[in-house]
C-alpha cells in the first residue's frame, strides 16, 4: 500500500511528560484517516509535529517518502494543508481578503483560484462581511479554504467539527467527502467524536496515552462491530459444510469458534450439525458497537 504519511516510534516530551510515546501510524494515500482519541491523547501534538510547527524529541516520520530529518521535508510539507486548533484567519477582513493574504504568503502570482475556493467551501455569497461576524462553521470552512490555497494533496484537520451545530457539522462532513472523492485529497482528521468520524473515515488510528493502540480499515471495523452469534462447536469443518450449504455468512475464529452473521434458525442449524456428528458447545450473541469497540481498546471512562 502507498502511504502519504508514516510515523515510527515518534516521541514528544514536555519536561517529564511524554505527550507522544512511541507513536507509529500509517496513513494510506487517498484515505480519510480518522485519528480517534480522548482529550489529551496526543492528537494535536502529532499534528503539530507533522505540520512542522514542532520538532519530535525522538522517532521519525515520513511524508511522501521523505523523512523528517531530510532537507527535502520543507518542500514536501508544501503538499500539506492544515487547520490546527483554531483556523488561522484575520477577523477584520472578508473571506476573500483572507484568501488573498494566504495567496501572497505562498507566492501564488494571481488570484485566479480564489473564486472557486470560495464556492467550494460555500462562502461565495459572503461579500463584504468581515470574518469576525462569521458563524463558527463559516470560520471553520474558511480555515479549510485557507489550508487549500496551496492546492495540497494531503489535508490535516484538527477536531474540525468541535463546537459546531448539526448543520455546521453536516456542511464540514460534505466538504471533506467532496475534497476526498472529487479532488483525491488524502485527509487526516482528529476527533474525539467517534460517531462523527464513522460517517467519513476509511481508516482509523486509535490513539491513547501518546501511542496508536490500533489501526484498522473501515471494512475491518464494520466487520468487528457487526452483530453476530459466536458459536463454539466440536468440529468447525463440519460447521463450515453446514453453513455453506445453508448459505449463511460466517467467520472462523479458532479451531472451535466461529462468528455467524444474519438470521439463523438455531433448531435447523443444530439438527444439520447433529447429522455431521458435530455438537454445539455454546452460543452467545456478540454485539460490538463502535463505542464498545473503542472502549475495549483504550479502557477507562467513555470519552469518545
Ligand atoms: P485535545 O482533544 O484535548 O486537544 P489531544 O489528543 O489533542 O487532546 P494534545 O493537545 O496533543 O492532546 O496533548 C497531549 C498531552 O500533552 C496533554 O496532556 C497536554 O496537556 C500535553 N501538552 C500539550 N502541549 C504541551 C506543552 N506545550 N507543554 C506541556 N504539556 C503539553
Amino acid at each position: 500500500m502507498d502511504y502519504c504519511l508514516t510515523t515510527a516510534a515518534l516521541c514528544k516530551q514536555y519536561k517529564n511528560f511524554k505527550a507522544l510515546n512511541g507513536l507509529s501510524m500509517h496513513v494510506p494515500k487517498g484515505s480519510i484517516y480518522g485519528l480517534v482519541g480522548r482529550n489529551g491523547a496526543g492528537k494535536t501534538t502529532l499534528i503539530r509535529l507533522i505540520s512542522g510547527i514542532q520538532e519530535p524529541t525522538s522517532g521519525e516520520y515520513t511524508l511522501y517518502g521523505v523523512k523528517n530529518t531530510d532537507r527535502a521535508i520543507y518542500k514536501v510539507r508544501r503538499r500539506i494543508g492544515a487547520v490546527v486548533e483554531t483556523p488561522a484567519i484575520y477577523s477584520n477582513m472578508t473571506a476573500e481578503e483572507n484568501l488573498k493574504i494566504q495567496y501572497q504568503i505562498l507566492g501564488i502570482p494571481n488570484y485566479d483560484g480564489i473564486e472557486d475556493l470560495l464556492q467550494l467551501v460555500d462562502l461565495a455569497d459572503c461579500g463584504k462581511k468581515k470574518t469576525k461576524d462569521f458563524s463558527l462553521g463559516m470560520r471553520q470552512r474558511l480555515g479549510i479554504a485557507v489550508a487549500l490555497c496551496g492546492s495540497p494533496d494531503f489535508l490535516v484537520l484538527d477536531e474540525p467539527v468541535n463546537g459546531l451545530d448539526p448543520q455546521g457539522i453536516i456542511a464540514i462532513r460534505e466538504l471533506i467527502l467532496r475534497l476526498n472523492k472529487e479532488k483525491q485529497i488524502t485527509i487526516l482528521i482528529s476527533s474525539h467524536i467517534l460517531d462523527e468520524l464513522a460517517k467519513l473515515a476509511t481508516y482509523y488510528g486509535f490513539v491513547d496515552g501518546g501511542t496508536i493502540v490500533k489501526e484498522i480499515s473501515d471494512t475491518e471495523l464494520n466487520a468487528a462491530c457487526r452483530k453476530c452469534v459466536r458459536l463454539s462447536v466440536t468440529n468447525t469443518k463440519a460447521l463450515c459444510r453446514v453453513l455453506d450449504h445453508m448459505g449463511i455468512e460466517y467467520n472462523i475464529i479458532s479451531d472451535t469458534d466461529a462468528d455467524i452473521y444474519g438470521e439463523i434458525s438455531v433448531t435447523h442449524l443444530a439438527m444439520a450439525l447433529a447429522q455431521e456428528n458435530c455438537e454445539i458447545k455454546s452460543m452467545q450473541e456478540h454485539d460490538e458497537s463502535l463505542e464498545n469497540y473503542y472502549m475495549n481498546l483504550v479502557g477507562g471512562e467513555k470519552n469518545a
